[in-house]
């Protein structure tokens, strides 16, 4: 980012915050220490690949003096003792945290709506919802608070809103990016990634906070990729999977949308092929069941004594509704019945995920099968809110990298195309994604 006035630029998105986040409601928390972390970035004193670019963090990562409250009232006087590993990173780069974005309670939603601090706005359709759960952290990069956000995924929560606010997000391949300082939804599922406005922005901070982190078991052991300079639009040769079963289960509204990138990535000379997963919609049971069991265990150490208030005396609908479905599977005489069925079909899954795979370089569908729906709107039954995950839980179960770019719009509201691939393959995933912002 050489040349640019980080000082400048950080008052920029500043002012723009105060001016027009009051109807937007993408930040919790703004950085007091934002300009004069700039300042040592106009110094000289920090340096490095993200050098002045602007970052909105999500409010379940730890950024050290900052809240980590994961948009509950559980953790609202949290304040974060330490920096997580990919915060550690970011900094470490020259990147200059804005504040904390608002979320789903404990990233529980997929709507934006179930928030502490109140329901997300969606900046490029007002009115709706933006997606969730890292809500706040797409809606400020649609809205032009910052320049790219770091969000958390377990079951699409980082392509989800990134599909309804029109940008770019890309959930990690599971173990790429650590975990270290993100406050667990599900962890065998939850990954940190970025969301930015454009492709070579997303690859950038890809691999900022990729890599081995020796404090943690589950980061993969894998030498550090440069993302960005490897960006390369020539996708002449790729072969794209694309399955019937999207089209069974999506609005016909996005699929027409979707179809028409599907052409533009075949003039590139991609081939398209059909492929089949016949499973896909037994992934949502999979994935909540999963989530239940593990979250239930997360937010045992809330009971009040460490940190703020007893989860289950504080929190929302949605949260308590997870907490006691886990426990109630997570009794000895239910495991089998529930969660042991829930892990064979994630294996099932996994395994027909990466068959598919193995004759393609991606598989390409819509993100969500429906359109946001405007705020406000009461929905009762949570099923109806768990079907915006459909599309996005499979890449989750199986741990694949899953990223999404904006494809058009129906009415107004921006509809993204998703694009998985195999285990580390995020090169190939950027690269569709760069193909399709210079066509
Ligand atoms: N919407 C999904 C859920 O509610 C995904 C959440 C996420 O990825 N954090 O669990």
């Amino acid at each position: 980012m050489g040349g640019i006035n980080a000082v400048q630029r950080t008052s920029t998105y500043l002012e723009k915050v105060e001016e027009k986040d009051p109807e937007i409601n993408s930040f919790i928390e703004i950085n007091p220490k934002a300009i004069k972390e700039a300042k040592q970035v106009d110094e000289g004193k920090r340096k490095g690949r993200l050098a002045g670019l602007v970052v909105g963090v999500k409010s379940n990562i730890n950024v050290k003096g900052l809240r980590a409250t994961c948009a509950s009232k559980t953790l609202e006087n949290y304040i974060s003792p330490y920096d997580a590993t990919v915060i550690e990173r970011v900094k470490a780069e020259g990147g200059v945290i804005i504040g904390m974005t608002n979320m789903d309670e404990f990233a529980c939603g997929s709507s934006g709506e179930t928030s502490y601090f109140g329901e997300t706005n969606n900046p490029a359709a007002l009115g709706r919802i933006p997606g969730g759960s890292s809500s706040g952290s797409a809606a400020a990069v649609a809205a032009g608070f910052c320049d790219v956000a770091l969000g958390s995924d377990t079951g699409g929560s980082i392509r989800n809103p990134s599909s309804h606010c029109g940008v770019v997000g890309l959930k990690p391949t599971y173990g790429l990016v650590p975990r270290y300082g993100l406050i667990d939804l599900a962890m065998s599922l939850d990954q940190i990634g970025p969301i930015s406005r454009d492709v070579y922005t997303l690859a950038l901070m890809l691999e900022v906070i990729a890599g081995y982190n020796p404090k943690e078991a589950t980061t993969l052991k894998v030498s550090k990729k440069e993302y960005s300079k490897h960006l390369n639009s020539d996708i002449s040769g790729y072969k794209i999977g694309v399955a019937k079963e999207f089209e069974k289960v999506t609005d016909p509204r996005i699929m027409k949308i979707i179809k028409k990138s599907l052409k533009v990535l075949e003039s590139r000379g991609a081939e398209i092929k059909e492929i089949f997963l016949p499973n896909l919609e037994k992934g949502l049971p999979t994935y909540y069941l999963c989530v239940f069991v593990e979250f239930f265990s997360a937010t045992r150490k809330f009971d009040g004594r460490r940190y703020g208030y007893r989860i289950e005396e504080v929190c929302g609908k949605e949260v308590l509704r997870r907490i006691l479905l886990g426990k109630y599977i997570s009794q000895k005489e239910y495991s089998g019945k529930y969660y042991k069925r829930a892990l064979q079909f994630r294996s099932l899954i996994k395994e027909e995920l990466l068959k598919a795979l193995e004759g393609v370089d991606v598989i390409v569908g819509p993100t969500v099968p429906k359109l946001p729906h405007k705020l406000g709107t009461e929905i009762e039954d949570p099923l109806v809110m768990y079907g915006y995950d459909l599309l996005t839980v499979p890449a989750n179960l199986a741990g694949i990298p899953a990223g999404v770019i904006k494809s058009g719009e129906v009415g107004g509201v921006p509809v993204g195309l998703q694009i998985q691939a195999k285990p580390l393959d995020e090169q190939k995933i950027l690269n569709v994604m760069f193909a399709l912002e210079n066509s």
